[in-house]
């Protein structure tokens, strides 16, 4: 059984400077080995239709809608073409879900900048293989999950404790919003939010 946040025994997650914090206004997350365990579930239907699953962790997505509360926008870059990708992207309403098979993650990451008007200096990106490591090489902030290889955990600035798709993403947002600052007022936001007292969603 491989160990989560929720397993005692990893210790205090790393901060995130202030500065690299508040400079960043589009995370992109990969998919497998981030907010999966890399792990895909292949079958096939009765039909003889393939089909493909995946395992995505429920805390991660309420960080990810925090980063958005927050006016961070957050952007999906998978090199698998997989429908349950884009399902979950839809679920938590980050309409950047970009999959390509060939990886061409820069690419696709200059399309969004463009859109945006944003250049890489803003951009945090949490991978954990070398499909990343040339995004990782290019953004302001470049981030691993706990279980990332050698090769992209050298050019981290910030690596968490939680491995992929057992709550690295939501430690990772977490990070961010705590060292802007942000996260007490979001917390309390959300609660309120859904206290029948507040405004918001
Ligand atoms: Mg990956």
């Amino acid at each position: 059984m491989t160990q989560s946040r929720r397993d005692e025994g990893l210790g205090p997650s790393p901060v995130l400077s202030e500065e690299n914090a508040k400079k960043i206004r589009l995370v992109v997350l990969d998919v497998d080995g981030v907010l999966t365990d890399g792990g895909v579930y292949i079958g096939a239907l009765p039909s003889g239709e393939s089909l493909e699953m995946k395992r995505f962790d429920i805390q991660d997505g309420l960080g990810v809608r925090l980063l958005q509360w927050a006016g961070i926008e957050v952007a999906v870059v998978s090199g698998r073409v997989s429908k349950a990708t884009a399902i979950r992207a839809r679920e938590l309403d980050i309409t950047e879900c970009h999959q390509d098979g060939g990886a061409q993650k820069i690419s696709a990451i200059r399309g969004i900048l463009e859109r945006q008007g944003l250049d890489w200096d803003q951009v945090a990106m949490l991978g954990d293989d070398l499909p990343d490591l040339a995004v990782l090489r290019k953004v302001g902030v470049p981030a691993v999950v706990g279980n990332a290889t050698e090769e992209v955990r050298k050019v981290a600035l910030w690596q968490g404790r939680c491995r992929g798709g057992q709550g690295a993403v939501r430690e990772f947002c977490e990070a961010i919003l705590k060292g802007r600052g942000d996260w007490d007022a979001l917390v309390e936001a959300y609660v309120t939010a859904r206290s029948g007292e507040g405004e918001e969603e």
